[in-house]
């Protein structure tokens, strides 16, 4: 009887173990996995392009200048290269990332995946691809000054903001303006910075309840709005003082009022109406 057991447990931690190692090498596990394998590479001063042969590579040539960009604009610099995978499908970008979306950064090593869809796009020139990299070279730079307890605290709303501020993304390739933004606003129309949920948690019930054709456009417009009303309201130099805390600690509202002089909650009302105020 002993013996089963032990066989069967033996079993059992060798399956794990296969499917660790297959999820690290290929699967949803790469983007934390300390080596890549499978891909040919390319290297830049600051970036590590991964892809498969045989495609057209999207133009990279300005990636070390979107770095640079990104350090200035963070006042922040990466801590390592930027690993870039290029995926030779959208299969592929599936079993790595769980998601069909155009591009994501990962927390850790601040690795950044782009699907075939946004390749293609790119190559085509029918997407703006140095603003989509610009948006997750944005998320690499901030996860990787993240501590791991810090990546599940980090408010998501302002990774978002802050990479469509950036990336200026505003009134391009299906995203809001400002203007448009104002608008929705003065139609009441407000998606709660707390309703996008931090990394492991789920999505509130006011998330789901929101509609609004091209919704995810508006969301993150809104959140680029946020970002840039809080420069031009306190100046640059109390926002990134802001968002250098953050990095280290997780109380968002004593960070806010400490560097605002505003609670969070009244700032969004002050927020709401200015913006209101541009559109009439
Ligand atoms: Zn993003």
């Amino acid at each position: 009887m002993k013996l089963k057991i032990k066989i069967i447990g033996t079993i059992i931690s060798l399956v794990c173990l296969i499917l660790v190692g297959y999820s690290t090498a290929y699967g949803i596990l790469l983007p934390y996995s300390p080596v890549i394998v499978g891909f040919e590479k390319k290297t830049y001063k600051m970036a590590t392009i991964y892809y498969h042969k045989g495609y057209n590579l999207p133009p990279l040539e300005e990636i070390d200048t979107l770095i640079e960009e990104n350090e200035s604009n963070h006042d922040l610099k990466y801590k390592r290269n930027v690993d870039i995978i290029l995926c030779e499908s959208d299969r592929e970008k599936k079993r790595i990332t769980g998601s069909l979306t155009r591009a994501q950064s990962f927390f850790l090593f601040g690795r950044v995946v782009v699907s075939r869809k946004l390749q293609d796009e790119a190559v085509a020139h029918e997407k703006p691809f140095g603003m989509y990299l610009q948006h997750e070279l944005s998320h690499s730079l901030t996860h990787q000054n993240l501590s791991l307890l810090r990546t599940f605290t980090f408010p998501a709303w302002l990774d978002e903001g802050l990479a469509v501020y950036s990336s200026d993304q505003f009134g391009k390739a299906g995203y809001f303006n400002q203007q448009e933004v104002s608008a929705y606003l003065s139609k009441g129309f407000f998606y709660h910075p707390n309703w996008w949920p931090q990394p492991l948690h789920k999505a509130p019930i006011e998330s789901k309840e929101f509609e609004l054709k091209n919704k995810y456009y508006f969301i993150y417009s809104e959140y680029g709005c946020i970002v840039s009303d809080l420069i031009n309201t306190y100046g640059r130099n109390r926002f990134i003082d802001y968002y250098h805390h953050l990095l280290k600690n997780k109380e968002n509202e004593k960070i806010f009022q400490s560097s605002f002089g505003i609670s969070f909650y009244d700032y969004l009302n002050e927020f709401k109406k200015r913006m209101i105020s541009k559109s009439s």
